[in-house]
This record gives structure tokens, C-alpha cells and sequence, in this order.
């Protein structure tokens, strides 16, 4: 895949220079790295938790602030029952397979695409296809699926691995141990026999308190916390529907075989949003009409099955009117994805909406479309857009019977004709004594139909017969001086549903990696000058301040400069040091740092100062109110450089580079 990728300036994207640079630079690194490390476990430094936060905070911009969305803040550690109610201690797991001779264990699907690419690849090298290699970072734990010699294969053959390939995701457990059987696939360090593939719970077990026998799981997503309290925040919400919660925060998943970096891992953050809406009516959504122009590349679930990978440029509003995706507010979230990846610097030719195939769907899902950016390894999920149904809240009510409905007074009253039973209470209980209660439930859960025809026995024979369990033969026969069964009209005021859930999922480690590989690119013919151009509202620093040199003159405007930018909450790093001011300047390239101000000798006169653009390496000249004006414009996104440039004089007396 990597031979594929290229920066935005169309230049071949070397990942091993990327992903050093991120190291070097501490946006991330190793977690426990002077112990040996653990696998799929990263601390972010200071660029990267910078990063995170202002993807944050524009993720609170666009979906919080700007719909009201409600959000919450719950705990990661959950009960049991919560998760075995959810369905996730059953069925939150992948397929796993082990080597018994060695004890290694693979994940299931991943090794099965691991080994086709691999045989692929292996096919293009015998048919004289170039294929890049890809450059072994020595530090990274080895890939299991080393090269493959150069074997041609079939023409039929490359279809069927091409077919499997496009639908990986689609199949369970046995299906892929099929797969392993009929395609040979062994241990490849090996060539061992593995064992056929058996599920793997996800979640990491604790138990809380002391005693130990609460047990619980670190939460595998947000969601839960949100669904448990649906009640309270509907009653906040003044019952009105529809109402979304929001909630920033850890998730953990003990993941088989943690990899790609920052992209699979076993603790991450997570942006979730639960939108409940109404079943009835199409789950339209009040503000589709502003993102129905919305053009979105999808890749449907048929295309995927006829194992192909093609996709199809949709307005969202046709996507939804034609039926491929499923309603409007799921419709409506997919558009505001998009926007929201476009606003923190995804490159608009690398994001793509990738329907699930049904066996690939989470076990409470009704339709899912993931948004994916495509990176050097390959296209990534970073958001996943489900329509959970009622599926949440059903069972959590079913369980605890908790009312988690919405009851809202009709327009119009229903008028309900119906079969209604009324017992004689006062009689009940000397004839049936203990089993009273049982008798009395057994009718009141009697269906309509069968009221109906019970009535008509009441009628004819004085007496009904009802099946009762565990009370005598489980047969109870209630004579007539006790119930009795009429067709009445009943009036309904007030409706009550259980919400359908639209759940857009953001992995936000995922992303902020995405937007790394979508920003780096070269300088010209200085191919070790990176640089990240992120946009200046995502940078983790906005502005590099650097005195022309470490003269005492310049160090009370050092000061002045840097305040100033504090004031205007921007943030600031200056650079001071002894290096060339381009030698400065390209360190902060690396950083992604969109502008620097330079301190000089004019400065010392007149208090202007020089504002450098990253990209362009453009400058401008002003005073210092001006300067801060523009730079405020800038970060919060409201103007762009080009902005900048044909409304402050140009600066070109210096050469920074
Ligand atoms: P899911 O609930 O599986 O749809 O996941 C929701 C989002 O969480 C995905 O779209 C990813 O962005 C992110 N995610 C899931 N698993 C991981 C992981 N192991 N490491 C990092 N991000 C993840």
C-alpha cells in the first residue's frame, strides 16, 4: 500500500521518516520504554497531547457547541452486569489462533490478510511488477508475514486472494478457519499447524473493591455511561427529543495483536456521540437540508461483497433518498464527519465512508458506515457511524426496569379498542391463596387473540382455562363469578417509545495519526527538511518567536511579543538559540508550528515585526496589535494566509531559509 501513498505535493511518503520524526520529536513514544515497553501501550509528550487537545476542542466545537449536544464524563470502570446486559462479556471479541507447538497466537483475520498480501506481492516480483519494499524500522517488533519468493500465481488465484481481501471483515470465526485450511496457511515463521480459530474476549477484568466480588471491565467504549443515564439527561433535556449525549474519553481493548503504531492499540481515546431519535417517521433529522449537498465518497456493502473496492461519489441527500444509507440522521452525521475531518487538515482525497458488510456489524448494530483515511497502511477506520437501533436501551431496561422511554403527550388521543380483564380481587385470593399472584400474572399477559377467544369460553362454559407454570398441573380454571372479559375503548394520551440510537464513534489517537501522514511532506531537494502542515487551529504550537539573535536588545520584545500572544490565549515557543534563523525555522517545520515572528533591528526601531507563513515561507511586516490581530484570525480559522498577504505589506529583506 505504501508504494501507492503520496504527500499532498504528490511526492512518494516515506512512513520510517514520519514516524521518526514523531518520536523524535515526542509526539508520542513507548509507554514503560526503559522497561522494555508493552505492546500497544504509547505515552503522548508535549506536541502530541497539544495535537490532541486541539483536535478536542474542535470536535467539542463542531458537534457539541454547535448542536447542544449534552455531554458527559463516566467512569471507565464498569460492572458486569452492565456489560454482560450489553452483549459485550458474550460477544466483544475477535478470532484468535494459536501455534500449540510454540504457543504464539495470531489474529485470525489479520493473518489471513497478512499471507494473501504477502503471496500478492510475491506474484507481482515473478510477473516483473515493481513493488516497493517497505523499510524495516529496527526498533518495531517484526511483522509476522515476512517477503514471500517471487511465485507466480494463478490469474484465477489472484482474483479469489483479491475477492477475500475486499471482505475480510465479513467473516466468523469458522469461516476464516476455512480459509486457513483451503489456502495453506500455517505459522509463517514456522510453517506450523495452527489450531482453529477461537474467540477472544476484548476486555481487560478487574474486580472493584476489596472484597473481590464485584467484578468488572475497563469500559471498551463510552457508550454505556451514556445509555445508563438516558433517563436523567432526557429529564435535563426538558423531554424534549431528539437530544444527543457526547462524551470524551479512555477506552480500553486488550487487542491480539496491537500494531501500526498509534493505529491499534490497547488503550486510546475516544470521542463518542449518542444522537436518540425517534423510530417513527424515518428518523428524519431537523437539519439535513444543510448538509444534503454534502459530496461523500462511499464504498457500499455490494461492492465489497463482489469483492471489489470502487467508490462512488454521492451527494448524501440522493445517498439517503435512494435508500444506501439507511435515514437522514445517520445521513446527517456521516456529512458532519466529513466537514469535521476536513476542518483538522484530512486530506480530502484520502477520506472515503465504508458501509459494513452484515457479519462484520457489532452485535447491536442496524447499519454502520465507517469513515476511513487512507494512510501507508492502508485505509483506517477511524470513525465508526452506527445506527445501534434500540437495542441499548432495551436491554438495560429489560434488565434493571428502568423506564428508558420518552413519553410525549399525542396531538390527537388514541383510541384504542381493546379486550379487558377485571378480576374480582376480593375473591381471588381465598381461592387461589399462594398461587394468587402467579394466576393473576398469567392473565394480565394474556394476548389480545386470546382474550378475545377465552371471552367467548367465559361466556359459553362460565369458566376459562388458563396455563399457568408451576401452579398445579399448570392448568388453572377461573370461573366467571371472578373475571370477567370485555371489549372496551380505551383513550391514549400520552405516547411512549424507546429511542433509536445513531452513535457516530471518533478514535482519536487513529485520527491524530491520519492527520500526521495527510500533513508531512519535503522541502524542496532537502529531503530531511520535514515538514507537518497542520492547519494553524489543530497546530500543537501556533507561533515561533526568534530574535534575529541572542543580543540583549531583543530581549525585552522577546518578552513583550510572547506575553502579548498569552494574553490572546495563543501559544507560543521561542527559539533563542545560537542556530541559523532557517535553521531555527525548519526545526519547527517538523513540529508543524504555522508562524513565526521575527524579532530584528527594526523591530528595535520601530516595533514592527515579520510574520512568517510555514507553508509558503512567506513573510509580511507589521506592528505588533496588527500582527496578533491576524495571527487570532488565523488560529480560530476564520481567515487563511493568502488572507493575510494581500492585506499586509510583504517582507522580503531577510532571507530566512
Ligand atoms: P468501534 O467501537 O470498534 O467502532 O471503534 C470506534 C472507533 O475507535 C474506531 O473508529 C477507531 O477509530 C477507534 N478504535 C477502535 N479500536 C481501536 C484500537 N485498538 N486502537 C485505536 N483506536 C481504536
Amino acid at each position: 500500500m505504501s508504494k501507492e501513498m503520496t504527500t499532498k505535493d504528490g511526492k512518494p511518503f516515506d512512513r520510517t521518516n514520519l514516524e521518526s520524526l514523531m518520536k523524535r520529536r515526542l509526539f508520542y513514544t513507548p509507554a514503560f520504554d526503559i522497561y522494555g515497553g508493552v505492546s500497544g501501550l504509547y505515552d503522548y509528550g508535549p506536541p502530541g497531547c497539544a495535537l490532541t487537545n486541539a483536535i478536542v476542542d474542535i470536535w467539542r466545537k463542531h458537534f457539541v457547541l454547535k448542536e447542544n449536544m449534552l455531554e458527559v464524563d463516566c467512569t471507565m470502570l464498569t460492572p458486569y452486569e452492565v456489560l454482560k446486559t450489553s452483549g459485550h462479556v458474550d460477544k466483544f471479541a475477535d478470532w484468535m489462533c494459536k501455534d500449540p507447538k510454540t504457543g504464539e497466537i495470531f489474529r485470525a483475520d489479520h493473518l489471513v490478510e497478512e499471507v494473501l498480501e504477502a503471496r500478492l506481492k510475491g506474484d507481482k516480483e515473478a510477473r516483473g511488477i515493481k513493488v516497493e519494499e517497505e523499510k524495516e524500522d529496527p526498533k518495531k517488533k517484526k511483522k509476522k508475514v515476512g517477503k514471500v519468493a517471487a511465485v507466480k500465481l494463478e490469474d484465477a488465484v489472484v482474483q479469489e486472494y483479491e475477492e477475500i481481501l475486499a471482505k475480510i471483515d465479513n467473516y466468523n470465526g469458522e469461516e476464516l478457519g476455512l480459509l486457513m485450511k483451503k489456502y495453506d496457511i500455517k505459522n509463517p515463521a514456522t510453517n506450523g499447524e495452527l489450531e482453529p480459530p477461537v474467540a477472544f474476549n476484548l476486555m481487560f477484568q478487574t474486580t472493584i473493591g476489596p472484597s473481590s466480588n464485584l467484578p468488572g471491565y475497563l469500559r471498551p467504549e463510552t457508550a454505556q455511561g451514556q445509555f445508563l443515564n438516558f433517563a436523567k439527561l432526557l429529564e435535563f433535556n426538558q423531554q424534549s427529543m431528539p437530544f444527543a449525549s457526547a462524551s470524551i474519553g479512555k477506552s480500553f481493548r486488550n487487542e491480539i495483536s496491537p500494531r501500526a503504531g498509534l493505529l491499534r492499540v490497547r488503550e486510546f481515546l475516544m470521542a463518542e456521540i449518542e444522537h436518540f431519535v425517534d423510530p417513527e417517521g424515518g428518523k428524519k433529522h431537523p437539519r439535513f437540508e444543510e448538509v444534503k449537498d454534502v459530496e461523500l465518497e462511499l464504498l457500499n456493502r455490494e461492492i465489497q461483497l463482489a469483492g471489489k473496492t470502487h467508490v462512488e461519489t454521492t451527494k448524501i441527500g440522493k445517498a439517503v433518498e435512494t435508500g444506501l444509507v439507511d435515514n437522514e440522521t445517520l445521513g446527517y452525521f456521516l456529512a458532519r464527519i466529513q466537514l469535521f475531518l476536513l476542518r483538522i487538515g484530512a486530506d480530502p482525497k484520502k477520506i472515503r465512508f465504508r458501509q459494513h458488510m452484515a457479519n462484520e456489524m457489532a452485535h447491536y448494530a442496524a447499519d454502520c458506515w465507517d469513515a476511513e483515511l487512507l494512510t501507508s497502511y492502508g485505509w483506517i477506520e477511524c470513525v465508526g457511524c452506527a445506527d445501534r437501533s434500540a437495542y441499548d436501551l432495551s436491554v438495560h431496561m429489560k434488565k434493571t426496569g428502568a423506564q428508558l422511554v420518552v413519553r410525549e403527550a399525542r396531538k390527537e388521543p388514541l383510541k384504542i379498542e381493546e379486550w379487558q380483564v377485571e378480576l374480582d380481587k376480593k375473591k381471588f385470593g381465598p381461592k387461589f391463596k399462594k398461587d394468587g399472584k402467579a394466576v393473576e400474572a398469567a392473565i394480565e399477559a394474556l394476548s389480545q387473540d386470546l382474550r378475545e377467544k377465552l371471552s367467548l369460553d367465559l361466556e359459553k362454559e362460565g369458566k376459562i382455562t388458563v396455563e399457568v407454570k408451576g401452579v398445579g398441573d399448570g392448568q388453572v380454571e377461573v370461573p366467571k363469578e371472578l373475571i370477567a372479559i370485555e371489549k372496551r375503548t380505551r383513550i391514549e394520551n400520552v405516547r411512549e417509545y424507546i429511542p433509536n440510537v445513531i452513535e457516530p464513534s471518533f478514535g482519536i489517537g487513529r485520527i491524530v495519526y491520519s492527520i500526521c501522514e495527510h500533513n508531512y511532506w519535503t522541502r524542496e531537494n532537502d529531503e530531511a527538511r520535514g515538514v507537518l502542515s497542520f492547519p494553524p487551529t489543530v497546530a500543537p504550537t501556533k507561533v515561533l518567536i526568534v530574535p534575529l539573535s541572542s543580543h540583549s536588545d531583543f530581549k525585552p520584545f522577546v518578552r513583550q511579543v510572547s506575553d502579548k500572544l498569552a494574553d490572546i490565549g495563543v501559544s507560543s515557543r521561542v527559539d533563542d538559540s545560537g542556530a541559523s534563523i532557517g535553521k531555527r525555522y525548519s526545526r519547527n517545520d517538523e513540529l508543524g508550528t504555522p508562524l513565526g515572528i521575527t524579532i530584528d533591528f527594526q523591530s528595535v526601531k520601530d516595533n514592527t515585526f515579520t510574520l512568517r507563513d510555514r507553508d509558503s515561507t512567506k513573510q509580511v511586516r507589521a506592528s505588533l496589535d496588527e500582527i496578533c490581530k491576524v495571527i487570532s484570525s488565523l488560529v480560530d480559522g476564520s481567515k487563511q494566509w493568502s488572507d493575510v498577504a494581500s492585506r499586509l505589506p510583504a517582507f522580503e529583506g531577510q532571507e530566512v531559509d
